[in-house]
């Protein structure tokens, strides 16, 4: 079978990292910024950015209800950050009316660990990886809570937010916390891609 397409929603957001990985993991990338590229994806990826901007620029570009409708009827999705809120049923401190596309039956924590601390890094233990991975967190949401079924695929190990839900996986939606893109580890995007392949094999 031939390499599968993957999209990254390209209307705001760090779109250029995630673009390089997937090229550099085999895969015809694609930057999304109108149904008909959206048409042409196996899979998405949703970038960190700021959630509130990326969902008003769906709706204007009319994205938003295509995206909603692909993402509830099966295809392959993985939200880094921003991305994250951006899959979430539920938010917590979001902005007045913040839409998301939702289909990860998760409630977020918008900007969880703090206004002082605006980012930071670590190693944490990934479910499927034989070695930690270097976490890099920027304004970052956690997950206060998951439904049924829901995989937790990482925590943060220690300090204030020990025990904080960074990374789950439900079915064909997968999403971090933090910014798999950033650096040159390209295991996690191995994994969505090997999860698009498998949806695909069908
Ligand atoms: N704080 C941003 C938001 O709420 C997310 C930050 C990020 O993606 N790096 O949308």
């Amino acid at each position: 079978m031939p390499s599968p397409t993957i999209g990254v929603f390209a209307l705001q957001g760090d779109v250029r990292e995630h673009l390089r990985m997937l090229t550099d993991l085999g895969v015809d990338a694609l930057a999304v910024r109108r149904p008909a590229e959206l048409a042409a994806c196996d899979g998405l990826v949703l970038p960190g950015g700021e959630s509130t901007t990326m969902a008003k620029l769906a709706r204007t570009f009319d994205l938003f209800e295509p995206l909603h409708d692909r993402i509830a009827s099966g295809m392959p999705t993985f939200g880094t950050c921003a991305g994250m809120i951006l899959l979430a049923d539920r938010i917590e401190d979001g902005s007045p009316g913040q839409e998301t596309f939702g289909g990860l039956d998760i409630t977020v924590r918008r900007n969880a660990f703090g206004r002082q601390v605006d980012s930071f890094e670590g190693n944490l233990d990934f479910v499927g990886l034989d070695d930690p991975v270097h976490a890099i967190f920027i304004r970052a949401p956690w997950v206060e809570e998951v439904g049924p079924g829901v995989e937790i695929l990482a925590e943060v190990p220690a300090g204030e937010a020990a025990g904080r839900i960074v990374a789950v996986r439900h079915g064909h939606l997968m999403a971090t916390s933090f910014h798999p893109e950033v650096g040159a580890d390209a295991r996690i995007h191995r994994i969505f891609v090997d999860l698009v392949s498998q949806t695909r094999a069908r």
